[in-house]
Formats: structure tokens, sequence, C-alpha cells
């Protein structure tokens, strides 16, 4: 175990439970450099602060896990903070009709780098820190033994792969121990607020499916009953089921991935033949591979009521925040001067590094450009299966809106 004094002045943020400790804050460092290793970490005064894992290698290379002076830091620490994390979800793992849940959400379950998904009878993870990496074998094991799925697969955020030196591949585990990469296995089917969707294996955006939308795939289901609805940014098409369910005349899904609008296809006739929405809800949907940024300035003005805006992450740092604003701006105010007076829009950024206040700033500008009046219906965030920790403000990064246009 190392241990880490922190410069005098430096402590402040640590001492505010926020988990990231970066080189710049760091006094002296006793134990074997070069090693990645629990730490007890310590005030200048020598006053014990909290336990973390420090790595030099990594791009944050201390990584505060437990402000309890009695906790034990080692690896029975990972596994105990993963069975917590899962204990705490103990309500939407009983919730009937939906399989589909994060069960581990990084810095805000106190689990640094690592996202894990439940698909039905798997778990998928995303790795972004050598923490993740390290411990992937003993939070496999600990999540089999708690929830028994079939397989558990881990793949490497690639936004982090190269800034934490982390091998680029997929790792498989079963009955909680490793086994050899096992890609043909068959696509899992699972469920969420009774919709049916199939995930394949080592394949997808993130783990496969945006499960942070689930309640907000709810909400706009309500406002979707008699309109024509344009679904911008689909995927593989959650949004557009929701508005089949709840009655849409017709939805026209626009994505640049045009494997995920083949699987949005699919995933109409799955729900159609399992009786979750209308036959011939297929002949109600348009799928159309395009830029949405372009594609939303081609469309009839007028002809849609319900609009989806749910674009990638457009800033992926403070830095390009500034550029992203314009964007998320251009997007919206394109947004609101098309969609039919009254109509509604539904738009999101997952961009952490934009504030809600930020966020809200940014629609009363397109709002203004576009010269419309627009009022904000709801607000919205992700599930509580994505808390937000208020000592790790980054871990909100979700923020959605339903507005309603108004052009006099
Ligand atoms: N609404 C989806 C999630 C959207 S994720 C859901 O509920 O699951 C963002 C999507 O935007 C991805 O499917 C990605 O393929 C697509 N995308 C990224 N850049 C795009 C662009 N410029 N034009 C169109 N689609 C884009």
């Amino acid at each position: 175990m190392h241990t880490i004094t922190i410069k005098a002045g430096r402590e402040k943020l640590l001492l505010k439970h926020h988990p990231w400790v970066f080189s710049g804050a760091i006094d002296r460092v006793d134990g074997n450099r070069g090693e990645g290793d629990f730490a007890k970490v310590l005030s200048a005064d020598g006053d014990f602060i909290a336990y973390g894992y420090y790595d030099e290698k990594s791009h944050i290379v201390l990584h505060l896990l437990s402000w309890d002076e009695g906790t034990q830091a080692d690896e029975s620490l990972v596994r105990s903070l993963v069975r917590k994390s899962v204990l705490r979800r103990a309500r939407l793992l009983g919730e009937k009709g939906t399989t589909a849940l994060r069960l581990i959400h990084g810095e805000a379950d106190f689990l640094p780098g690592i996202a894990a998904d439940c698909y039905g009878r798997e778990i998928r993870i995303i790795a972004s820190s050598r923490f993740a990496d390290r411990f992937l074998p003993q939070i496999a094991a600990e999540l089999d033994a708690l929830l028994h799925p079939a397989i558990i697969e881990s793949s490497v955020d690639k936004a982090y792969a190269s800034s934490e030196g982390l091998p680029d591949r997929i790792r498989t585990f079963r009955d909680g121990k490793e086994t050899a990469g096992d890609l043909s296995r068959p696509s899992v089917r699972f469920i969420e607020d009774g919709i049916l969707y199939e995930a394949a294996p080592g394949k997808g955006q993130k783990s496969g499916f945006y499960c942070d939308q689930r309640d907000n795939r709810r909400i706009v289901e309500e406002y979707a009953e008699g309109r024509t609805v344009l679904d911008l940014f689909s995927y593989t098409g959650p949004f557009t089921l929701h508005a089949l369910r709840g009655g849409a005349l017709s939805v026209d899904a626009v994505d640049s991935s045009e494997s995920a609008l083949r699987h949005l296809l699919y995933q109409i006739h799955i729900n159609e033949d399992e009786g979750v929405i209308a036959k011939g809800s297929r002949d109600r949907v348009t799928i159309t591979d395009a830029d949405c940024f372009e594609h939303i300035r081609t469309v009839e003005s007028g002809k849609y009521d319900l609009m989806i805006l749910d674009p990638p992450k457009l800033a992926r740092t403070k830095g390009s925040l500034d550029n992203a604003m314009k964007a998320y701006k251009d997007l919206n105010r394109v947004a609101m001067t098309k969609i039919r007076n009254g109509g509604i829009i539904a738009t999101f950024s997952c961009s952490a590094a934009m504030t809600r206040e930020s966020f809200r700033m940014m629609l009363s500008w397109a709002a203004a450009d576009a010269h419309a009046e627009v009022q904000l219906l709801r607000t919205l965030s992700a599930g509580e299966d994505h808390p937000v920790r208020l000592s790790f403000p980054e871990s909100e990064y979700l923020k959605g809106a339903i507005l309603r246009i108004i052009r006099s």
C-alpha cells in the first residue's frame, strides 16, 4: 500500500469527497512507484483523509474510494463497493417489464471508470480506467455471485484506451471466471418498460443500448398519440418504439449509423410479433441514413408535431464546450422553426461539460433566434440507476427537456 501526502492547501476538494486527485496536488508518494496500488492518503499534517487507488500511468493518478479510516483497503473493498452498488438497485432489479439497467455508474457508485449494465441474462462492462481494467476479475466475480448472469462481457471505452494505456480488447467471464472470447453466441433479448430489444455480442455503441433514457422514453410516449414524429439520432429506435406504442401516426427515424437503423426495423418486427405494438406498425415508420444536423434543415416546415433530438456527446471536454454549444443551439433552433405551431420537442444533451444552466441558456438562445415562445413543460435527467453524486458534479451528464413551441 502506498502512503500519499497531499500538498498543504490542496486537500479541500478531497475533504469534500471529490474522488479525483491529479499529480499537482500530491506532495509525496511512499511505496513502490510505478506500480498501481491502494493508497492511504494523508494531509500535510499527517491526518487521514481517505483510502484510494494510486497509479501514475493513469491520467487521474489517484482515485479516492473510501473516506472511512476503518475500511480495509484491498480487493475486498472493490468487491464490497460492487455489492453495495448492486444492492442499491434492488427496487429496479425487481421491477416488472424491465430487465435492462445500469448496475454500476462509475464514480457516482464509488467505482472509478467502471460502467456495468445488465441486459437480461447478460452483463456488459465498460472500463475507462486502469483501476477498472486491473480489478475486472474481482468485479466480474462479485457480479456473478450476486446475479448469476449467463455471461459477463467487458470492453474498453475507446475514448480512454490510449490516455490510460489500456489494451482495446473484449474479455468474457462465465461463472465468475475469465473464459476465451465468445462472440459467436446469440444476441441477448431484454425488456425495457415492456418493450423488447436485442443486443448482439461485442457490437453496438456504449454497451449496446442506452438505458439512461428509460424514464424519458416513457414520458415521450405520453405525448405521442396522434402525432407525426421525427426521431433524430434514433440509434436502434427506443424512442421510435415508444412513440409507436403511444399511438403516433407515423415516425421518421434518422441516424448516421446504417446498422443501427436496420436493427431498429428488426426491433419493430420483434415487438409486432410479440404483440407489444400493433401489427402494421412497421408501415408507419421510415428510416433515413443521414447526418441529422443537415437533415433537419431539409424537413418540410409544419410536417412534424413531435420531435426527439438526442445527439451524441458533442462536448467531450470543457474546452470544446463553446463549439458544442453552437451545434446544440443550431440543432434546436432549426427544430423550433420547423415544428408545427404548438408542437412538442424532446431535446437532450449528454455532455457532462455542459451544465444544466448552460443547457437551459442554449435553449433560450435557440428560441429567440427561432422567433418562438417556448414553454418548458418538463425537465429531464437520467434514470436513478445513473445517480448524480453531489460530491462529484461530473456525474451529472444527461439533461433533457420537453418543450412546447409556440409561434404566435
Ligand atoms: N436516441 C437513442 C440514442 C442516441 S445516441 C436511444 O434512445 O437509444 C446518438 C446517436 O447519434 C447514435 O446512434 C449515432 O449513430 C448517431 N449519430 C452521431 N452523429 C450523428 C450525426 N451527425 N447524424 C446522425 N446521427 C448521428
